[in-house]
């Protein structure tokens, strides 16, 4: 059997190199090359300068097989990856590949003015120009066309294909162009891949309860990154290669199954989600297959969980509404939270949260209200009630109106995003009937 072959991504273009912009691209394409079966070797990301790029490009090909790069095919005289592409193909193949014009692409491009009722002018033109010797790939969404070379390092196959750098242009035409070459590629077998989302149990206490699973060496092998509260546990497996680690005698598929029932065992009650969807996505889909309705009342998350819930499509399925309830008047005259409440125990405590789920469940019509109140900082902490300390409330059918408060870490946004998605995994608690799973992170609990 071949071995897996080796990819490496360069991402071109001076505002990545200083910072204004972000390279999406590499980490979208990695993803990508991963998941079909590649082995991805190196990023790297080189400003607009042709000999930079040719000289990238030459080295990046010494170890990989496949070249993918993004960006520098517009029209301006900074785009300069025609050029650095004709340059490298001369030094790899020792053969000159001089730019000539491609008859399809010119039309391709021309038609795109058309349909968007400008005409070309002659920069867009230059982007008709291809190596001799690659192929110039259509581009359906923009102007610039992609470019793909194929050619033999001491009878190796290399692959180097040239996107365009708007996302929208390089996406679809990955999926389509690239894609397919690769999966064809020998020795290129798809990883299988599944996820397991869990929720409130640290990376490193969820890592130490599966650390059987974990080992590299493993197959399938287990991996573990953490944003914001959401643990997202990956199980990929190796067809090909036997299976390795703690399931030895299984099938691939089956230990795939036992490594994703080990998790969830030792995660119980902290589970999310198999689908790799949003914790919002989640809720949703919970919450109505279950009939259950959902209103927010928030204070410090200043509508962010009405954000995360209305991004996914089709929330008005099962989400009413909510309030941002700011100020101590507006708790008090849009949720009916008492004077005396707020007076006693301050606007952040587990009263006033409790205060504000009854009061928004009541006044939503709604079957699981949440409410959040905190203090997201810099300023306004005390040493009894420091910054990051939120309490979140939730009432709902079955049992009395709860809150919890934590302890957050971070800066303000960060403490605002872990209220929001902690908020959001004690209505799925609630939808499920499991109010009563703990949350590592919990400070203390009060119910009325
Ligand atoms: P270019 O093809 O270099 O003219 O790039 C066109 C647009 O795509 C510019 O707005 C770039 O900032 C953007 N772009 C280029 N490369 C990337 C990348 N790696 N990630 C995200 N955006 C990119
Ligand atoms: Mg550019």
């Amino acid at each position: 059997m071949a071995t897996r072959p080796a990819a490496a991504l360069l991402a071109i273009g001076d505002e990545l190199v200083l910072g204004e912009k972000l390279d999406t691209n590499s980490q979208w394409l990695a993803d990508r090359l991963g998941l079909a079966g590649l082995r991805v070797l190196e990023h790297r990301t080189v400003p607009d300068d042709r000999e930079v790029i040719a000289s990238a490009m030459v080295r990046l090909l010494g170890d990989a097989h496949v070249l993918i790069v993004g960006g520098g095919l517009g029209p301006t005289a900074d785009d300069l990856t025609r050029e650095g592409l004709s340059d490298a193909l001369a030094t790899l193949t020792g053969e000159v590949h001089p730019l000539i014009e491609d008859d399809s692409a010119l039309r391709d491009i021309q038609a795109f003015f058309e349909k968007i009722g400008r005409s070309m002018n002659d920069a867009n033109r230059t982007q008709a120009m291809r190596p001799r010797g690659a192929a110039a790939i259509p581009n359906d969404h923009g102007t610039a066309p992609g470019l793909l070379a194929r050619f033999e390092i001491d009878g190796s196959p290399r692959l180097i294909a040239c996107l365009p750098g708007p996302p929208r242009e390089m996406r679809p035409m990955f999926e389509r162009d690239i894609s397919p070459i690769l999966e064809g590629l020998p020795g290129v077998q798809a990883a299988d891949l599944r996820v397991s989302q869990v929720f409130g149990l640290g990376e490193s206490e969820l890592a130490t309860r599966i650390a059987d699973l974990m080992h590299r060496e493993n197959n399938p092998a287990v991996g573990t990154t953490a944003s914001s509260g959401m643990v997202t546990c990956r199980v990929r497996v190796e067809p090909t290669r036997p299976v390795a680690g703690p399931y030895e005698s299984r099938e691939p598929q089956a230990a795939v199954e036992e490594a994703l029932a080990k998790i969830d065992s030792v995660a119980d009650g902290y589970v999310v989600s198999r689908r790799q969807e949003t914790l919002a996505g989640t809720l949703l889909r919970e919450a109505e297959a279950a009939g259950l309705s959902l209103a927010t009342a928030e204070s410090c998350t200043g509508g962010l969980i009405g954000q995360l819930i209305t991004a996914e499509a089709g929330s008005s399925a099962a989400y009413a509404g909510g309030w941002v309830t700011y100020s101590n008047g507006m708790k008090s005259r849009e949720l009916g939270v008492s004077e005396a409440d707020l007076l006693s125990h301050g606007a952040v405590s587990g009263q006033v949260a409790m205060a504000m789920a009854s009061g928004a469940r009541q006044r939503s019509g709604a079957d699981i209200a949440l409410s959040v109140t905190g203090i997201a900082g810099p300023g306004g902490g005390t040493s009894e009630k420091p910054v990051g300390t939120v309490w979140i409330g939730v009432a709902s059918p079955g049992s009395p109106v709860s809150a919890r408060g934590f302890r957050f870490m971070g800066d303000r946004s960060s403490i605002r995003l872990w209220s929001a998605n902690t908020a959001l995994f004690i209505g799925l608690l609630a939808v499920r009937s499991r109010l009563e799973v703990g949350l590592l992170r919990e400070m203390f609990s009060v119910s009325e």
